[in-house]
């Protein structure tokens, strides 16, 4: 059975060949740190995690690379910092965290880097003097643009019309644009943002634009041409397309990945998922009411590139299926796929068809393959009991910031600042963390 993957690219599924097999790369664009992820957020981390289970399993744990970025450089950090009174990194540090504990209660597998944007500047800078240096950039006025019409083949990736994209780029419209469709590598920073010294001789200092954060960490942490990229759908355009643009002219090579993987929108109850229409969900709220693993599952039953509507049947059809199958399975066994389940997998994914091959294992004959089946999916058999007691399901949390909040919290009680003591005891009690208060000081503890 060979393994396919769908290439948004070159709209086909096609045999997967990596560049390295002692090296298969991934580079997955991750979360935009300003507040809690939603479940629409959940999408593609539980989906590039089972790719990344697939590919440990397929050319061995120590031959794959998995690269998942931190957005912390972004107005709506800025606005949410200056809103809290606290500083960016402060921020990034708290919700970041909160994101590494949301994923891990989904049973996902950390990557094996996740740069910061803010750990990258020099990168970027470079990546900008080359684009500027090859004739694909340039300066003006303290900005320094990407020149679309440098490259003949823009715009391969989303295959819009290019009026549509001219429309698409001008939501963003400046007078210094040589062409609508340019975008911005780099701006000046307004003197309360983060700025740092600027490229290209520069004087007043800037900051990154979105699109190159991504090619500048994928090519640290995984080289100029790499296998896999992914992302969310909403991505392709222009994230991705300018992506591929920036490194492209940066290094003279026909591709920046080979394959490029989307999985596709989340909707609510049938209802697009939106702050106004009150339906917005993030994970944090889901995990109070249901283990992680239901959540997974539900979130695999559909296929990654189709639409999903995410409803409370669809969790409570999940919880029934992940109970089921770990009353028929063996308790002990080693996580490997079963072959149903593996063949499924290796054709793009199909994760409908590998749960429907699980359920054909729910027998005396299959119950040794079905636990295999579970540990390899990331399914954990304690976490669904503990549920089923009716204890809430623990979310892991970072003893540097559960400390570093604490200190903060004291430095507010030492200032008299009693509504800020407050709020970092309640954000704690949110992440399951309880404070006691003595003479002696504060300690914690994870209520269960
Ligand atoms: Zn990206």
């Amino acid at each position: 059975m060979e393994f396919k993957l769908y290439d948004t690219l070159s709209r086909e599924k096609r045999v997967f060949r990596p560049l390295d097999a002692h090296n298969v790369r991934m580079y997955v664009c991750g979360p935009t740190v300003y507040d809690l992820a939603h479940i629409g957020n959940a999408r593609p981390v539980i989906v590039f995690d089972l790719l990344y289970r697939l590919l440990r399993h397929l050319y061995g744990a120590e031959h794959v690379t998995y690269v998942r970025n931190i957005t912390d450089v972004d107005d709506k950090i800025n606005a949410r910092a200056a809103e809290q009174g606290i500083s960016i990194r402060e921020l990034t540090e708290s919700t970041y965290a909160n994101f590494k504990a949301d994923v891990t209660a989904l049973g996902c597998l950390p990557p094996n880097a996740e740069p910061r944007a803010t750990d990258h500047i020099a990168e970027m800078k470079m990546l900008i003097e080359r684009l500027v240096a090859g004739g694909h950039a340039y300066v003006a006025e303290d900005h320094v643009l990407f020149s679309v019409p440098s490259m003949p083949d823009y715009g391969r990736l989303s295959k819009r019309p290019l009026d549509e994209m001219i429309a698409g780029a001008r939501v963003d419209v400046a007078p210094y644009k040589r062409h609508d469709q340019d975008f911005v590598l780099w701006k000046p920073s307004k003197t309360d943002e983060p700025g740092w010294p600027s490229p290209c001789g520069i004087s007043t200092p800037g900051r990154p634009g979105w699109h190159i954060e991504c090619s500048a960490m994928s090519w640290k942490h995984l080289g100029e041409t790499f296998d896999i990229h992914g992302g969310g759908i909403d991505l392709v355009f222009p994230h991705h397309e300018n992506e591929i643009a920036q490194s492209r002219c940066a290094f003279h090579t026909g591709v920046m990945a080979n394959v490029w993987m989307h999985n596709g929108f989340l909707q609510v109850e049938g209802e697009k998922m939106s702050k106004s229409l009150g339906n917005f969900i993030v994970i944090r709220d889901v995990l109070k009411d249901w283990p992680g693993d239901v959540v997974r599952l539900a979130m695999l039953t559909t296929h990654y590139r189709q639409p999903i509507n995410w409803t409370v049947k669809g969790l409570q059809e999940a919880e029934k299926a992940l109970s089921g199958f770990f009353d028929a399975a063996a308790s002990e066994a080693e996580a490997r796929p079963a072959p149903g389940v593996l063949d499924a997998l290796l054709d793009d994914l199909n994760t409908p068809k590998a749960i429907a091959e699980m359920h054909a294992l729910k027998n005396a004959a299959g119950r040794k393959s079905l636990a295999g089946t579970l540990g390899f999916l990331g399914f954990r058999q304690s976490e669904l009991e503990d549920w089923k007691r009716g204890q809430t399901p623990a979310i892991a949390v970072e003893v540097a910031d559960v400390e570093r909040r604490i200190s903060a919290r004291n430095a507010a009680r030492a200032a008299k600042n009693w509504a800020e003591s407050d709020r970092i005891r309640d954000e704690l009690a949110a992440m399951g963390v309880k404070l006691t208060d003595s003479k002696d000081g504060t300690t914690w503890e994870v209520a269960r």
